[in-house]
């Protein structure tokens, strides 16, 4: 039913129903990896969420989905506080809702101010502290604030520098994935071994990390590819696609198809050529991230208590089932 047409009794029984929805998809998503439904449907029932909470927003609730970071963490590991949040990103699908994204942005900055575009990699975030160069703390973004330590497992992660080329203390943000290739050989293992199949890449790579037993995610080949300082000022730089390129100075793998972006037709070109070539990138991407290029301003712009002000992420259309598996087939 549109949701113009709805009464305010049909609207709460309707969120509610939504909510306990997505509460137990989160769960098995975040917390069990082991998602039941494809990421578009979980997309298009939030963005329903969110749609009825904008018309009644007398109906949100500080537990609903929409105000909170996915996922409890484990109780089986350790647990860190993150000091500063771990957010979420918003997400826009389609191209129109993009640009009004950036009017937004341009009436709160300037226009035509730069964007540096990076391809959104489906793996989960984790945070890596450094003392004086040296690796002493890796965690996952559990609830935000509260995340899960997996320093002993992402010391078996290569990509992962255990010693900084510079002596500097900082906190460094990036996404771990799983190749596609390894995705699809450590399915076809568990398949042999009667053991469950992970959905996808994402979901493998945080089963394959999130493990009591170290050794489980040395067997496995994970990545990882920074992008985030909080604290950039470490860095001495004043811009993301700096911030890039100093991480890789300093040891990180970055992943290299950024761009910075002032117009329309940029963005354009950019979903475009990475929309074609989706498929033929050894790792999974859900889509295209767009962010304010001056950390300045950036900070300026800052946050909801989800999401950053001053970044985007543009969910690509969902892939047939028969790319999917055709794909999978090509890798092994
Ligand atoms: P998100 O995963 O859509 O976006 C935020 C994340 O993007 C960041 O935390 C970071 O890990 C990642 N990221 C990848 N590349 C990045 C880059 N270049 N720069 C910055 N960040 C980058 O948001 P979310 O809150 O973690 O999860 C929500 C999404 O997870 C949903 O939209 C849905 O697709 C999926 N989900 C699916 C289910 C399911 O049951 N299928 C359940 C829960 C969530």
């Amino acid at each position: 039913k549109p949701i113009e047409q709805l009464t305010l009794a049909e609207a709460t029984s309707e969120i509610n129903e939504i909510k306990a929805k997505i509460v137990q998809w989160g769960v098995e998503y975040y917390e069990q990896d082991q998602p039941s439904v494809e990421d578009f449907i979980y997309d298009q029932t939030y963005a329903r969420l969110v749609a009825l909470e904008t018309k009644f927003p007398e109906l949100v609730t500080a537990d609903s989905p929409t105000q909170q970071v996915g996922g409890a963490p484990d109780s089986n590991l350790d647990k860190v506080v993150h000091e500063i949040p771990m957010l979420s990103m918003g997400d826009v699908f389609s191209v129109e809702e993009l640009m009004e994204f950036n009017d937004r942005v341009y009436k709160n900055t300037k226009d035509n101010l730069e964007f540096n575009l990076e391809l959104k990699i489906d793996g989960l975030a984790v945070s890596m502290v450094y003392e004086n160069g040296k690796f002493v703390q890796g965690s996952t973004r559990g609830n935000g604030t509260i995340g899960e330590d997996i320093t002993k497992n992402l010391k078996m992660i290569k990509s992962v520098p255990q010693q900084l080329s510079e002596p500097l203390s900082v906190e460094v943000r990036g996404e771990c994935y799983m190749p596609k290739e390894a995705f699809a050989k450590l399915n076809l293992q568990r398949e042999a071994d009667g053991e469950a199949v992970f959905a996808n890449p994402r979901n493998a790579a945080a089963g394959s990390l999130r493990q009591l037993d170290a050794k489980v995610t040395a067997e496995r080949e994970l990545s990882v590819f920074a992008y985030y300082v909080p604290e950039f000022e470490v860095l001495g730089v004043d811009t993301q696609s700096a911030a890039l390129e100093r991480l890789k100075e300093l040891g990180f793998s970055i992943n290299e198809n950024y761009q910075k972006v002032t117009t329309p037709a940029e963005i354009h070109d950019y979903i475009d050529k990475f929309t074609e070539q989706r498929n033929s990138l050894e790792f999974g991407i859900d889509g295209i991230v767009e962010k304010v290029n001056d950390l300045h301003l950036q900070a300026e712009l800052g946050n909801t208590v989800k999401v950053p002000r001053w970044e985007i992420a543009y969910k690509f259309p969902p892939e047939e089932e028969q790319t999917i598996l055709r794909e999978i087939e090509w890798t092994v």
